[in-house]
């Protein structure tokens, strides 16, 4: 049987104070960045998610809140404060792995 291959793309978290419009007030929220996608950011407050400023359509799903909620905080947990270099040398790592060099 053959293994499916599943092709994700190397992510950067960070955190972020931001408006919530669900909330109504500023909130942690945690942002994944991904190159060559949007930023997908979520509440950890209400657990809602937007990427490139949509919001994700909610799960009809008992309880998906809380789980929302919870990882939007383990998330927050697993980002640290916001390195700068950090990012910088994740970005220049992506683009260099994903840069075309045309035949000689
Ligand atoms: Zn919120």
């Amino acid at each position: 049987m053959a293994m499916p291959v599943i092709c994700r793309p190397s992510q950067f978290l960070r955190r972020k104070m931001i408006h919530c419009p669900v909330c109504k007030t500023r909130r942690r929220m945690t942002v994944v960045e991904a190159l060559w996608y949007g930023a997908t950011v979520t509440c950890c407050g209400c657990g809602d998610s937007w990427t490139d400023g949509e919001m994700h359509e909610r799960p009809f799903k008992r309880g998906w809140r809380t789980e929302a909620i919870a990882k939007a905080k383990r998330d927050w947990d697993a980002a640290g404060p916001f390195d700068k270099a950090a990012h910088d040398a994740w970005f220049r790592e992506q683009h260099d792995e994903t840069e075309i060099t045309p035949a000689a």
